[in-house]
């Protein structure tokens, strides 16, 4: 096909307010009911296959962990590689396929997910993930559109950025995928992320085995739905469940690994990488590893702030998706002259949150993910409540009973390192710590020295004098650093997302510096007119 062609200009999609007799409430109410009333049997996907191992495990909603919504079948060695052998069959066909078709795809798949499928893979994020109507529309609708869409016209800006040439050559740069599969392994927390990762990779010409959090398989089943009605051929994504070990031995000593797309913990990041390090001398070429990870976000206010903004940016910023956001306020500086008007604030709006089940639209925040979680906060409340240096200002309670519900809960201390203020907790708790209000700038490097993480964070400040001093004394203290706003919400498009030091490579999901992972430059140079004696000009006698 000659023409070079434009794509759409990506354009943020919109969120849907879910209001009382809005016609999206009512959709997603029905694909709700529609979900609760059967029990799905998740196979996995390799090649043109569903396959299915008959060793299953239970999918329960994390609010109500005695309903079976549905079995997925789990994957030994042989499914892995399997996975792999599909992938690599799939590989030159796809890698031959024009751009403009691959865009197609994912275009398709965007406007799939704006359409017909909204209502669905929303529902199934709310059921699995235990995400609020609005958490899920921002995560699994809207901003799994905005990569999709705005993906592809990065495709195009870096495919479109070519050398010049000088007189009688042409310089072209072909940006070729990667020689072998990439891994992508997801996280339970964004289906928007589990869908990226994979998706962003194929796009750009890759074949792609795609293991996703067990606590997620409930919705990447849908978004592999998507990309099978979008257009996407049977091999190049490949949806499994194995072990992470499991997948670890077999990819990792696999010659034709070329790249991990990985987001998650920064234990599992760093143990991977330590596997690839190990076996570098296996592969054909070298493999590209991203991966986001861990974050301990904090959130400073200045003695100058705004008492309501500091409020609204914790209680949104530390509880929204119970604190499960990599971006989630955990750790809160507060200077001592504000405190007491904060405090109160906390604890009437805290006391006033609904808690419950995502079915209920009332409540604001939902269960943890799971029971390992949900033992792991409870543990660091009671360790809290006994520390001589902490008090718990709201919350501090939970119940297992039905679901995995912790109580939003803020503990105060007096100690800037202690474990809440260091330690990524993932649930819905905040440590705050209050500070002499004189002591703003040694505060600036005890937030900056106190965690492994570099995340998020923001400052909340009135006085540009302090604006500033934040801004540059914490400059490696975060990926992504807010001025007057909570620290999380990260949009495509508009903030690429990402962190450094052990938060990740910082690769920025989102933008065309992560798409640039996923391709291997080739230079061809061509000369028209080629020169045919070998001697130059300086050799000849005067
Ligand atoms: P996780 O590390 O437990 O799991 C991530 C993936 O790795 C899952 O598919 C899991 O099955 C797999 N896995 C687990 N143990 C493994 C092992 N030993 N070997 C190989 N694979 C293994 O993370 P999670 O609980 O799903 O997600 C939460 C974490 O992700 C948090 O730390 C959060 O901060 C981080 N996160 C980071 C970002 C970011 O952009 N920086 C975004 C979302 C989540």
């Amino acid at each position: 096909m000659n023409g070079f062609f434009k794509v759409p200009t990506p354009i943020n999609e919109t969120v849907l307010n879910y209001a009382p007799g809005s016609k999206e409430r009512k959709e997603l109410k029905d694909a709700l009911n529609e979900a609760r009333a059967k029990v799905l049997d998740i196979p996995m996907y390799i090649g043109a296959d569903e396959v299915r191992s008959n060793n299953t495990i239970d999918i329960t909603p994390p609010h109500d962990h005695k309903h079976l919504l549905a079995k997925f079948h789990v994957s030994d060695a042989n499914h892995v590689t399997d996975a792999i052998n599909a992938s690599l069959a799939a590989k030159a066909s796809w890698e031959a396929l024009s751009w403009e078709q691959r865009a197609a795809i994912f275009l398709k798949a965007a406007d799939l997910i704006a359409g017909p499928y909204r209502a669905k893979l929303n529902a199934a994020t709310m059921l699995g993930q235990s995400k609020n109507a609005f958490q899920a529309e921002i995560d699994a609708a809207c901003e799994m559109i905005d990569f999709l869409r705005f993906n592809v016209a990065f495709m195009t800006q870096i495919y479109n950025d070519q050398p010049s040439s000088s007189k009688g050559i042409w310089n072209r740069i072909e940006y070729r995928p990667l020689e072998g599969f990439i891994y992508a392994l997801t996280p339970f927390n964004f289906t928007a992320i589990a869908g990226n990762l994979p998706s962003s990779a194929a796009m750009m010409g890759n074949v792609v085995v795609w293991k996703p959090s067990n606590t997620q398989v409930y919705a990447a089943n849908v978004l592999m739905e998507i990309f099978k009605k979008a257009g996407v051929p049977n091999g190049v994504i490949n949806l499994i469940y194995p072990s992470g070990p499991i997948a670890a031995d077999i990819i990792f000593n696999h010659a034709d690994f070329a790249g991990i797309h990985f987001t998650g913990s920064t234990s599992v990041f760093q143990s991977i990488w330590k596997s690839i390090g190990n076996n570098i001398h296996k592969y054909k070429t070298y493999p590209r590893i991203v991966g986001e990870t861990g974050g301990k976000d904090f959130v400073i206010a200045h003695r100058s702030a705004d008492v309501d903004i500091v409020a609204t940016a914790l209680l949104r910023g530390a509880f929204e998706y119970q604190g499960q956001k990599c971006s989630a306020a955990s750790r809160a500086y507060i200077p001592s002259n504000i405190w007491n008007e904060l405090k109160s604030k906390l604890v009437k709006e805290v006391s006033a949150f609904n808690v419950g089940p995502v079915e209920d639209f009332r409540n604001f925040v939902n269960a943890v993910i799971d029971e390992k979680s949900f033992d792991k906060l409870a543990n660091y409340i009671e360790e809290a409540k006994k520390d001589s240096s902490c008090e718990i200002l709201v919350g501090g309670t939970y119940d297992k009973s039905k679901g995995w519900f912790i109580n939003p809960t803020i503990i105060v201390t007096q100690n800037p390192k202690y474990v809440t203020m260091c330690e990524e907790l993932f649930g819905p708790v905040l440590t705050i710590y209050v500070y002499d209000e004189n002591k703003f700038d040694e505060t600036l490097d005890i937030v900056n020295s106190t965690s492994e993480y570099a995340l998020t964070g923001a400052i909340i400040a009135q006085d540009r004098y302090a604006i500033e001093t934040a801004t540059w004394k914490l400059r490696n203290s975060a990926g992504n650093f807010y001025i007057n706003d909570k620290p999380s919400g990260a949009v495509v498009g508009q903030q690429p997302f990402g962190g450094a030091r052990a938060s990740g490579t910082n690769d920025k999901a989102g933008s065309m510096i992560n798409l640039l992972r996923w391709v291997s430059l080739r230079t061809i140079k061509e000369t028209f007119v080629p020169p045919t004696k070998y001697e130059y000009d300086f050799m000849k006698e005067a």
